[in-house]
């Protein structure tokens, strides 16, 4: 049974799969959602218990892009994990108490994106082939750190692909920073943007509404696409590893199959969580989601009050990747709230857009609270719960995943102990070694993160990651900055070639 893509904000488009990948956005601005969520049929979840990871996601991915042969999604998939640094791709590790953690960082960046952004390029070539797209495609992507180094990794070099990232000057750890800055390959740009996450998705964004930009890229055979999360081709592949945990718990006896169990997501712009809701609707048995804010915690408020507000200050945190204060992929989730109500959602993301607010009421904030809860973790509680994690469990935990914990435990602390709680692990604490070094030590100075990252390795008796190490000797080959409206001229040199 084939399957179309309609408009968040026109449930009257209808696309093909591919053609959703290829555009990125709908038209009008939208979200593809699909026309109807897939579900599992009978026994179709145990079937996954044998299969290994990429038959896996090929099996889950099937039914949302139909279109793509499941012999073809599985050789993509086959591709695209083979780089990954375990043989079960996304591990659970069990913790005490009913914890457990699910691994998305085995990656070549050490981060969860590339779930999605090694088989991304894979799914974009075929999108491609399949609309017959003649024009080179021009992949823009914002980033608040950990997209733009995994969508370098999963697009240098790849024919008929330029990629331009665009990363906040000041938002990105520095290890973040030089994983981008030394990226080779002909087809990539990266520019600093003078301003915060939001502005560079924004300006990215305006790039992609402009219709002059679109015809002056055309002009050039050029036309552009997207591998934020917004994308259908990032998002599709994120659903695969919540059911691969679920059944990898099932045959490692912490669940009896059709259990439910509860999972706390660390969240920013909305992919990773609403790729588990998706797994829940296909029939994945979750229980409560729970959704994890640091400081920025917009999304708290907004699942506790109904009221989504973007006016408020915005917090750097040693949690950079969930510094957001408009996550774009809420969009999707307000569909489904609404009833499938597309003029209901323009009208949200009009107000969203004039006035930085909008607000739920009735039957759409009902069911909101009925999908999900919410909690955030401050900078100094999130330092504690790594100590503390650390010295307890034995376990390391990046910033970003400590967030996820602190709130699982706080949870779980006020609803009590019920269900085993999957707790989503987004990067390596490597990744972040001087903020995870001072949790465990207090204020570290006088040294670079790779001293950091060395020093952690060395308390902890681990190994420091060789996608770390080998960033030490790269050459710096980008060093441009462009101002917060200055993105579409920054863009220039990459399309002129
Ligand atoms: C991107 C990212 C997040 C946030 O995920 P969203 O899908 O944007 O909500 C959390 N942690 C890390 C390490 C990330 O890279």
């Amino acid at each position: 049974m084939s399957i179309k893509y309609l408009s968040t904000r026109d449930a009257s488009v209808r696309f093909t799969p591919a053609q959703a990948i290829v555009s990125g956005l709908a038209p009008g601005g939208g979200l593809f959602v699909p026309e109807r969520i897939p579900t599992f049929a009978p026994g179709a979840l145990e079937a996954l218990i044998g299969l290994d990871y990429p038959s896996r996601a090929a099996r889950v991915l099937a039914p949302w892009l139909t279109g793509f042969p499941e012999e073809a999604l599985e050789t993509m998939c086959r591709a695209a994990y083979a780089r990954f640094d375990s043989a079960a791709v996304a591990p659970v590790v069990a913790l005490e108490n009913g914890l457990h953690m699910l691994e998305l960082w085995h990656g070549p960046t050490l981060a969860f994106k590339d779930m999605a952004l090694q088989l991304m390029p894979h799914l974009l070539a075929a999108s491609a082939r399949q609309t017959g797209e003649r024009r080179e495609i021009c992949i823009l992507v914002a980033t608040s750190g950990d997209t733009g180094k995994a969508a370098l990794e999963g697009f240098a070099d790849v024919p008929g692909v330029k990629i331009c990232v665009f990363y906040p000057e000041n938002g990105v750890s520095e290890a973040q920073l030089l994983q981008m800055v030394t990226q080779a390959g002909g087809n990539v740009r990266v520019v600093a943007v003078r301003g915060n996450f939001d502005d560079a998705q924004t300006g990215v964004k305006r790039i992609f509404a402009d219709p002059k930009c679109s015809e002056a890229l055309n002009a050039r055979g050029v036309v552009l696409s997207s591998a934020n999360s917004i994308n259908l081709g990032r998002l599709a592949p994120q659903i695969a590893y919540y059911c691969s945990a679920y059944v990898d718990m099932v045959s490692s006896g912490a669940i009896a199959m059709g259990e439910a169990i509860d999972v706390c997501v660390p969240t920013g712009n909305f992919g990773n969580i609403l790729a588990a809701e998706y797994a829940r609707d296909m029939g994945l048995p979750i229980g409560r989601l729970l959704c994890a804010s640091n400081e920025n915690n917009v999304l708290f408020d907004f699942i506790e009050t109904g009221v989504y507000d973007r006016n408020r200050p915005f917090h750097l945190t040693s949690s950079p990747s969930m510094d957001i204060l408009i996550s774009s992929n809420l969009e999707r989730l307000l569909f489904e709230l609404s009833g499938r109500d597309d003029a209901q959602v323009r009208a949200w993301m009009a107000r969203l857009a004039a006035e930085g607010r909008y607000r739920l009421v009735g039957e759409p904030f009902t069911r909101l609270q009925a999908t999900m809860s919410a909690l955030w973790a401050g900078q100094d509680a999130v330092a504690g719960e790594i100590r503390e994690t650390w010295a307890r469990e034995g376990y390391l935990l990046d910033p970003h995943t400590a967030v996820a914990m602190r709130t699982a435990r706080a949870f779980r602390a006020r609803e009590g102990a019920g269900r085993p709680m999957l707790v989503v692990s987004t990067a390596s604490p490597y990744k972040f070694g001087r903020t995870v070094l001072e949790a465990l030590t207090g204020p570290v100075s006088g040294t670079d993160d790779f001293a950091c990252c060395e020093r952690l390795a060395e308390i902890t008796a681990q190994q420091v990651p060789e996608a770390i190490a080998a960033l030490k000797s790269k050459p710096v080959l980008h060093r441009d900055v462009c101002a917060a409206d200055g993105l579409w001229q920054a863009l220039q040199p990459l399309v002129e070639r």
